[in-house]
């Protein structure tokens, strides 16, 4: 029988890497929560209107990458492929905003969309994800961005590019939309067929065709359909980020092409990125999004960050969580010691030690060996004399020094040999 093996586009996480992962959502988790960003979760799939309303007809996400099923009850649902528009269902439906303005919340979890798997794309992927919904300032714009930012500082990542563009308000991606319609028009001939589609539905999706380069390299920018406002919104969210000592470049191909996004948006590309899937994030403000899902107009701002994009520059850059050789391994010398032993592990973990009883039947060396090689830093014997007495006989792996003493003053011994205190 052939043997089962991982659906396409997913990963497993081996233990191997798995301190590598929790150090970095254990860091994004600490400088968002030093920003004031409290954790909240949503469900993992959620009624499919939700992002065909909030994430947009007109998109590669909802036409092409959507997990979509029918349960039992024939409801219609679909794994989520992004976080915002289901944490802000929750907050609205919670009323949270109506108790503190702005909200803002955190969360890390995985996310699922259908696009070819190649390296950095995936069907089954983790976003870290922030959101501040309830207030329309600059200064929460500029916030998000710095906490991504102090994230990636937080890691010791470097060689990050920021990039920032603004899309004003709804009028003035009006008067945007009317000066790329007349730009387009012309070129119809050349557009590829998602854009030709797109022309007449939604043209600002057009400058994010990868097909097309050339065109819009050449369309118009949204600058000169800014209204006075919109500049001064903008101007406001990159003088903090240069009082902040933030670096950016203003890029203006930098789209979100769907209504209710606003204003301030960005992303940050990393050099060791290939091509197309160089972003390790994006976000930006998005204040027409909760009335598309049906709630009273509400802004907010976030952003989702890519975990495995974001693990793999760590690898790439050597960085991760300090080693640590933190465990000890207990060894009953003969099968008879397996209780004693037991319970001498039983209390080592009591005071804080993580103890691994070895009650496999090789040989005492072998174990001893064993222990050595998966990273314990001390063995610990309990033989027969020792069961009988009370105590245990230590060992540091490094030195080879050993000691017989009571449980007690072992785990104190450990304590000390591990974590120095
Ligand atoms: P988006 O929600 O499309 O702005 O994506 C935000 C970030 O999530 C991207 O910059 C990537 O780091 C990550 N991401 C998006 N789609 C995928 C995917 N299919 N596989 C892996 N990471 C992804």
């Amino acid at each position: 029988m052939p043997a089962i093996t991982r659906p396409r586009g997913t990963n497993d996480l081996l233990p191997a890497e798995s301190g590598l992962r929790e150090w970095v959502l254990a860091t994004h988790a600490r400088v968002a929560g030093a920003h004031g960003y409290e954790l909240i979760d949503t469900p993992v799939f959620e009624a499919t209107e939700m992002y065909e309303r909030g994430t947009g007809a007109g998109t590669d996400v909802v036409e092409k990458e959507m997990f979509s099923f029918t349960d039992r009850g024939g409801r219609a649902l679909t794994l989520r492929p992004e976080g915002t528009p289901g944490v802000l269902r929750a907050v609205l439906s919670a009323h949270l905003d109506q108790a503190r303005r702005p909200v803002r919340v955190q969360f890390a979890g995985p996310m699922f969309r259908y696009a070819r798997p190649q390296a950095g794309r995936y069907h089954e992927f983790w976003q870290l994800d922030i959101e501040a919904i309830g207030e329309r300032s600059p200064a929460l714009d500029a916030e998000v961005i710095e906490v991504a930012w102090r994230f990636y500082e937080a890691l010791g990542v470097t060689g990050l590019s920021l990039q920032v563009n603004t899309l004003g308000d709804l009028e003035d991606r009006l008067r945007y939309r009317a000066a790329l319609v007349e730009y387009y028009t012309p070129l119809q001939d050349q557009l590829c067929e998602d854009c030709r589609r797109r022309l007449g539905v939604n043209p600002l999706r057009l400058l994010d065709c990868k097909r097309d380069a050339g065109l819009v390299a050449a369309a118009p920018h949204i600058g000169p359909s800014l209204s006075p406002e919109s500049q001064s919104f903008f101007a406001e969210v990159t003088t903090l980020l240069v009082a902040a000592e933030i670096p950016f470049q203003l890029n203006p191909r930098l789209v979100r092409g769907l209504d209710y996004y606003a204003h301030t948006t960005f992303e940050l590309w990393h050099e060791s990125l290939q091509g197309a899937q160089n972003a390790l994030g994006g976000g930006g403000r998005y204040d027409g999004l909760a009335e598309v899902l049906g709630f009273p107009p509400t802004p907010g701002s976030g952003y989702a960050l890519g975990v495995e994009r974001t693990l793999a520059v760590c690898r790439e850059q050597g960085l991760g969580p300090a080693p640590r050789r933190e465990q000890v391994v207990v060894l009953p010398v003969a099968g008879t010691d397996i209780p004693a032993a037991a319970a001498v592990a039983r209390q080592l973990r009591a005071a804080g030690i993580t103890a691994i009883l070895d009650a496999s039947d090789r040989r005492l060396d072998r174990r001893l060996a064993a222990g050595a090689r998966h990273g314990a830093r001390a063995a610990v014997l309990v033989g027969a004399d020792e069961a009988a007495a009370g105590t245990a006989t230590w060992k540091d792996l490094d030195s080879g020094r050993q000691e017989t003493a009571t449980v007690a003053d072992v785990a104190g011994a450990l304590r000390l040999l591990l974590t120095g205190q």
